[in-house]
């Protein structure tokens, strides 16, 4: 059967990977639409509203290693948009040991990590708070129906961004795509952000852990361009998020303010606490990494972070990779 060339695509989330592959669909000359069941772009990429400022409750910090990624930051989403972040970080290797973990350069979004996503999506506008029911096969074209159940539109291609376990909802009418994403999971992810305030006297800004409870703990203000105060970040680890991911959101504050104060006797009370619940927050061990899924012809394709490392780059350079293919295969 002959193809229609894609001249119409549809892109499922709004994340550092749909974003991305917009804008480089739409340099191409290619029609985009970005559709997002959120209020706003980021995904994963994510800050929560305090009093006076925000706090990162998702993605710390990202790195730039691959010097294209730079370039597409400074191109589409301005050298405004991101700072280098220099905090005093350390690791552990071993519970309670402790060492500099100076390796990769790291930077953050400013004024929050959606400085980012914010200002790439103005390139695209994405149509928010749209829930993608489910993609299904009419003949040549793709159509997608919201949870409404109305039909948002017929496209050229499709493409998912949204973590495996949602993939495989939206895609349930397609038993190949199904079978394609066998063997993909996410582990989650409880964060609890903590107002002082006073500053912690710790001798540093962040660490990641090896905890039975904390994974990763930060100062929020050590960013450059945060003023909402002395908030802290903890990740709870997957283990122990998965254990507890049922849990109220008053358990899970209470066992990780305990966690923290113990392991670091602080001697402070927050003041301010808020708490989220990521289920899908990062890539399962021993997830394949083929950077992209492609099917039926590749007129329904699967990025994002799980696919290529699970971190924000990565999920860029899985998107860019998507967006090489089709190059090569002369589809855009
Ligand atoms: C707690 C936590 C800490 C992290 N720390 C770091 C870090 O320090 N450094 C780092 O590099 N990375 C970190 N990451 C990972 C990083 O956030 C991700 O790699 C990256 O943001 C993923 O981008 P993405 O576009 O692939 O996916 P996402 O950001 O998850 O985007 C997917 C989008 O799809 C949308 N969506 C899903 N289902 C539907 C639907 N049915 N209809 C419409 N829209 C839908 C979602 O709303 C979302 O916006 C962290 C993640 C978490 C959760």
């Amino acid at each position: 059967m002959q193809l229609t060339p894609i001249r119409h695509v549809a892109i499922i989330g709004s994340g550092i990977a749909g974003l991305s592959l917009a804008i480089g669909l739409q340099t191409m000359g290619i029609k985009v639409s970005l559709l997002d069941k959120s209020r706003g772009p980021g995904g994963r990429l994510s800050s929560k509203r305090v009093p006076g400022g925000s706090v990162d409750i998702g993605a710390q910090y990202f790195t730039i290693r691959n010097p294209r990624f730079q370039q597409f930051l400074d191109q589409y989403a301005g050298t405004e948009s991101y700072r280098k972040w220099t905090p005093v970080l350390f690791y552990e290797q071993e519970p309670g040991l402790p060492q500099p973990f100076q390796v990769a350069e790291r930077y953050v979004g400013v004024p929050r990590m959606t400085g980012v996503s914010r200002a790439l999506s103005q390139h695209v506008e994405p149509t928010y708070q749209l829930r993608v029911d489910r993609v299904e096969q009419m003949q040549q074209q793709w159509q997608i129906t919201d949870d409404q159940q109305n039909m948002v539109g017929c496209y050229d291609a499709v493409v998912i961004t949204a973590p495996p376990e949602q993939t495989r909802e939206l895609t349930r009418t397609l038993p190949v795509v199904q079978q394609g994403l066998t063997g993909f999971a996410m582990e989650p992810t409880w964060t609890v952000a903590l107002l002082f305030s006073q500053p912690l006297s710790l001798a540093f800004d962040g660490m990641s852990l090896k905890d039975s409870v904390l994974g990763w703990v930060a100062r929020d203000a050590s960013k450059p361009e945060r003023d909402s105060g002395e908030w802290w970040v903890l990740h709870a680890t997957s283990t122990w998020s998965a254990a507890h991911q049922d849990d109220s959101p008053e358990q899970v504050i209470a066992a990780m303010i305990q966690a923290f104060a113990e392991r670091f006797n602080h001697g402070q009370t927050a003041v301010e606490v808020i708490s989220h619940r990521w289920l899908y927050a990062r890539p399962a061990r021993g997830c394949p990494q083929s950077g992209f899924l492609s099917f039926h012809q590749d007129r329904l394709a699967v990025c994002g972070d799980w696919l290529n490392g699970g971190r924000v780059e990565g999920a860029w350079e899985s998107a860019n990779q998507l967006l090489e293919h089709w190059r090569k295969e002369q589809l855009v």
